[in-house]
């Protein structure tokens, strides 16, 4: 059996190295680093898959939020309402801005934010909603964006964990996540489903206004060389992340299948199990299965873990502390939440290997290992 690993970006690489060696190679012909057209032909691709007017590409995917809670003129003072079961950075920029993160409930099912909670934490300050589409799995956007309308609140959505899923309204109309709210954010990190080989992040929108701010802001504030009009920051894309992008762009439904269908191998592993969730579908929407990651009940998770790693299989907890939790949040208060679901998943939720290289033998093994501890 060949070694199991969380990802395998070595495998997927060796499949497409031809097209990607030639095309970092040209890049470095070129002699053209930041900026030019191998940026903008990637950007322009991204749009249009994305189904998106606008594509921004910048530094990494922490640098898309912070500017586009910049760029939606969000001030000190201000709050966001966002999960606190998700990654640190969706929280991390608010509180760099002096904007004040309103951490609320995830719905245990989605592990993405509850609709219900963000309504119940709306206040005369707030300014935005983030919803975080956690593992690959699509936030309830229709409520959120039918809330934020009410409210006229502006939605980021912070979509590294889902480029590329489909959500559908009740209405039919199917969209991609990072393309319905007023600002959509993505990353490029390595293990992400697009991922580059090194940093990388982009910003949605189909405001062509926001869209100027956004580029201006990503870039000094200049409004042209030199002339800057607002304070910005420095947060590029490089023309070589952007060239293998480019063609890991062309395999990213392939790759989700490939997620996909290593989700469904172990769905059925798992099947029935009494102490074991698998991860929850919505029935109109896509998963796209960044992470693959169960809820075990009557099980002691961390012996699973350490079992699992005696036993050469990689598995991980995201996360093992929720956001409200972190020291970083002491000073805004994080401490005097009370957040029981999202404490209660982040004792119980376990995530395995998924990756486009998985093959049946290596998730047999797993799933085995899983059922051997569960069941002892
Ligand atoms: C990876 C990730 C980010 C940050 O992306 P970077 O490119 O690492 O800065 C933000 N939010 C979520 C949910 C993520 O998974």
């Amino acid at each position: 059996m060949r070694p199991l690993q969380m990802v395998d970006t070595k495998n997927q690489y060796l499949k497409i190295k031809p097209e990607v060696d030639a095309a970092v190679l040209a890049v470095m012909e070129s002699s053209q680093f930041i900026g030019g057209k191998v940026v903008n032909d990637f950007a322009a691709g991204l749009a249009a898959y994305n189904g998106s007017k606008h594509c921004i590409p910048c530094a990494n995917g922490t640098d898309a939020l912070q500017i586009a809670m910049m760029a939606l003129g969000l001030e000190p003072g201000d709050e966001v309402i966002t999960p606190s079961f998700t990654y640190i950075a969706t929280v991390e920029v608010a509180a760099l801005l002096r904007i004040k993160p309103i951490f609320v409930e995830v719905d245990a099912r989605t592990f993405c934010i509850d609709p219900e909670a963000i309504e119940k934490a709306i206040t005369p300050k707030t300014k935005a909603i983030v919803p975080v589409h956690l593992y690959g799995h699509a936030a309830n956007m229709e409520q959120i964006m039918a809330i934020a309308a009410k409210h006229g609140l502006f939605v980021i959505e912070d979509n590294a964990q889902a480029i590329g899923c489909d959500y559908r309204f009740s209405d039919g109309r199917v969209k991609k996540t990072g393309s319905i709210g007023h600002i959509g954010c993505t990353s490029f990190y390595p293990s992400k489903n697009l991922g580059a080989f090194g940093d990388g992040g982009a910003i949605f929108t189909d405001d062509d206004q926001l869209a100027d701010m956004l580029k201006m802001i990503a870039s000094h504030g200049q409004s042209k060389r030199y002339y800057h009009d607002v304070v910005g920051c420095n947060s590029r894309l490089d023309a070589i992340q952007a060239a293998i992008l480019n063609i890991k762009l062309k395999h990213l439904d392939e790759y989700i299948a490939a997620r996909q269908k290593a989700a469904d191998h172990y769905d059925k592993a798992f099947a029935n199990h009494p102490k074991i969730t698998v991860p929850f579908r919505d029935p109109g929407s896509t998963h796209v299965f960044h992470q693959y990651t169960l809820i075990l009940e009557g099980v002691d998770r961390d012996g699973l873990n350490q079992f699992l790693a005696d036993n050469g299989v990689p598995s991980m907890i995201y996360y093992p502390v929720p956001a409200h939790r972190q020291k970083m949040f002491d000073a805004f208060g994080g401490s005097s939440y009370e957040l029981p679901v999202t404490d209660w998943l982040t004792e119980r939720v376990i995530s395995l290997p998924i990756h486009t290289e998985l093959d049946d033998e290596q998730q047999d093994f797993i799933a085995g290992k899983v059922l051997e501890f569960v069941n002892r």
